[in-house]
């Protein structure tokens, strides 16, 4: 029977007992439902259940991942990294459906059952990389569900024809648009925000950002990027990824953005990588500002690191806010799960009954453990099915 599946004496957290879980065409069945004679059955003797991680942001179109090593040679600048990827990309043979789809399957082995990835798209690749993610998308279909972001990495308005592919982007298939910092990148964030604004709202499509720019100048993108978002109705459906402002300026001012954030409905993504200002899991949650968090760049030309485990992302995110409580380093986990959903807009997220049956079984007692010790991913469940078993696809 595919899509149902009945998990045995699965400890639930927050649940006092272990419990049954049983799993009809795909979704959480109701506690009174009862069990087909001949359903697949998963004997989880106290594991405990968690709901599919979500990595909300990453760049599978750029990951070197089932590749060969290779060291990294950019600058110490974002331009730099920017200047070196494209010099470099053609040569090793990026975008890859191949290499993008090897990393899929082994995020899905991990326990991630949807990605949102931001594609490049500019006038040297056009579409290329919308292409080899939808085709490494249908290779994973079944493992892990795929959301593409049109992502103009090298600028909007300084690159002319960008916007005219993002556009096309979103007609094949794309279904949100990137941005990345407007002044530090394009030098003209009113224009490049307009534009963005004004593509996203012809096609219903959202925006998600990637906004380093720090400090003052961070912080008056903020303020445009909320004004627009109210005025355009996305409330709800606008993104900043990583928002490094938040970290760079005084409190009383972060405390006024994120004021501003909540009312306009803005959710914020970290990724916690190197050295880059971590939003307050604390903070986010107490002002009504979602959070989520991704991988990001997972080997690749930005940088060698990464391996794609939502686990080991939230205990980055725990680490980094230097959160130790049980109940603080579970707003970590929630950056990689109800957090990630409510920014990729899924329905039928979690636990309850309803919902879509991604799950994931881990040997840990409470989710603080879990993050703390990521430990191996014994079952991973996704629409129903067992789809992985001890970190190997099934
Ligand atoms: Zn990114």
């Amino acid at each position: 029977m595919a899509g149902s599946v009945l998990v045995r004496q699965a400890r639930l957290p927050g649940r006092p007992a272990a419990e049954d879980v049983l799993v009809l065409d795909g979704r959480i069945a109701e506690p009174e439902a009862t069990a087909p004679a001949d359903i697949a059955v998963v004997d989880a003797e106290g594991l405990l259940l968690l709901p599919g991680f979500v990595d909300a942001h990453c760049h599978v179109d750029k990951t070197l991942w089932s590749g060969p090593w290779v060291p990294h040679a950019a600058g110490p600048r974002l331009v730099d990294r920017i200047a070196n990827e494209r010099a470099r990309r053609t040569e090793l043979g990026l975008p890859s459906a191949t290499h993008a789809a090897a990393l899929l399957a082994h995020m899905a082995t991990l326990g991630t059952t949807r990605v949102r990835t931001h594609t490049d798209v500019d006038p040297a690749t056009g579409l290329a990389g919308i292409e080899a993610v939808a085709k490494a998308a249908a290779a994973v279909a079944g493992l892990v569900d795929v959301e593409q972001v049109a992502f103009p990495q090298d600028g909007v308005i300084r690159r002319p024809g960008t916007l005219e592919l993002l556009e096309e982007a979103l007609a094949a298939g794309a279904t949100t648009l990137g941005g990345i910092d407007p002044a530090g990148v394009d030098q003209d964030p009113v224009r490049q925000l307009d534009a963005l604004f004004d593509l996203a709202a012809r096609h219903g499509a959202g925006i998600d950002m990637h906004l380093h720019d720090t400090g003052t100048l961070g912080a008056w993108e903020m303020d445009l990027v909320a004004e627009r978002t109210v005025g355009h109705g996305l409330q709800g459906k606008v993104t900043l990824s990583h928002a490094d402002a938040l970290g760079t300026v005084p409190d009383s001012e972060r405390h006024r953005l994120l004021d501003v954030l909540a009312e306009a409905g803005i959710n914020v993504v970290t990724a916690a990588v190197y050295n880059v200002p971590v939003p307050s899991v604390v903070e986010l949650r107490d002002r009504g500002v979602t959070l989520a968090c991704g991988s990001d760049g997972i080997r690749d030309l930005w940088g060698p690191y990464g391996n794609g485990d939502m686990l080991e992302r939230a205990m980055h995110v725990a680490y980094r806010n230097g959160v130790r409580r049980d109940e603080d380093i579970a707003l970590a986990l929630d950056a990689a799960t109800y957090g990630a959903a409510r920014v990729l807009g899924l329905s039928s997220y979690g636990l309850e009954p309803g919902s879509v049956a991604d799950l994931v079984l881990v040997p840990a007692r409470t989710v603080a453990e879990a993050v703390v010790a990521r430990p191996p991913r014994a079952v991973v469940v996704k629409n129903g099915d067992v789809i992985a078993r001890d970190g190997r696809l099934v």
